[in-house]
């Protein structure tokens, strides 16, 4: 049975104004306080987004009740992005060719569409565009599977890619057109698509292929992950002088997208961007 404790009848097709994320565990998700702030800056008092948590085993039949109780639209976390590709009706082109989907748009009829906005999110949030440029991206998870596809449909020259485990790098590197590399080397962009730091541990960098003085090699650090204060990654850079992207940038660029689908009114940026930090 669908997770039923988080489908109360509060609405239904004709009157949907209810939001939320899907994840497994997803209480560490700054989505809801983001995504209220934002409803509440464009004037959407009456609507709702909440924390959705499902497990894989109830994920499908979740999604399928979802409308009818009201939900207007979805964003999807770990580990369901694949899943919610697979479920829906419809998808756009990016979402198709990445794997995954971020979020899904529930139509007036139940229909389910899926779109990811993690790709999009990385591109705008750059400091310069990556065409023509150089990438490493650490990790072959669906994050990472969104960075390289979208660097590379930006036009970036040559996209690398590095993993613990290289066996997943290599799918990923002959599926979407990257090149497989065991250590890391110069590039214009160094892209964590990993989720080491997250627990702000000091053996970060052990856990990656260089060292935090080595990251001067970048143009520009892109850390996927937010945590309390900021990740070792992040840090490093910093202290370097390397400009950098962080995980709440990246949160608020995939959100703020999934808001004007959602919602059909223009993401109030600042607003989110404030919520989205807030502790
Ligand atoms: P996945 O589980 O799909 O992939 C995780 C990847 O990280 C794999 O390549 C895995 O390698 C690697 N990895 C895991 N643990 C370690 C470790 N200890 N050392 C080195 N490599 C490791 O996760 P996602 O791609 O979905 O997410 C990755 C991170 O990005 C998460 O922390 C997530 O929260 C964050 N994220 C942030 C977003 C934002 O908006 N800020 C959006 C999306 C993701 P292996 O294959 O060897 O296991």
């Amino acid at each position: 049975m669908a997770a039923a404790h988080l489908l109360s009848a509060e609405g239904s097709l004709g009157d949907r104004t209810r939001l939320g994320v899907l994840g497994w565990p997803v209480a560490h998700s700054r989505s809801p306080q983001m995504h209220n702030a934002a409803l509440q800056a464009v004037g959407l008092s009456g609507w709702r987004y909440q924390l959705l948590p499902v497990p894989p085993e109830l994920f499908a039949e979740t999604v399928a009740a979802l409308p009818q109780a009201g939900f207007r639209g979805a964003n999807v976390t770990i580990p369901h992005k694949q899943t919610a590709l697979a479920l829906a009706d419809e998808a756009s082109d990016a979402a198709r060719a990445i794997g995954a989907a971020n979020t899904l748009v529930f139509d007036e009829h139940g229909g389910i569409y899926a779109e990811n906005t993690d790709a999009p999110a990385l591109i705008d949030a750059l400091p310069f565009s990556p065409e023509g440029r150089t990438a490493l991206v650490l990790g072959a998870g669906g994050s990472a599977r969104a960075a390289v596809w979208a660097l590379l449909a930006a036009g970036a020259s040559e996209v690398r890619v590095w993993n613990r485990h290289p066996i997943r790098a290599e799918e990923l590197c002959a599926e979407l057109g990257a090149q497989l590399v065991a250590d890391a080397g110069p590039a214009d962009l160094l892209v964590n698509c990993t989720p080491v730091g997250l627990d702000a541990e000091p053996a970060a960098f052990k856990q990656l292929p260089l060292e935090a003085d080595e990251l001067a090699m970048f143009e520009c650090v892109v850390d996927l992950v937010y945590a309390h204060g900021e990740t070792p990654l992040v840090q490093a850079a910093h202290a370097l002088g390397v400009p950098v992207v962080d995980g709440i940038d990246l949160l608020v660029g995939q959100g703020a997208i999934s808001f004007e689908r959602f919602t059909g009114r223009s993401a109030p940026l600042q607003e989110m961007r404030t919520a989205a930090r807030a502790r």
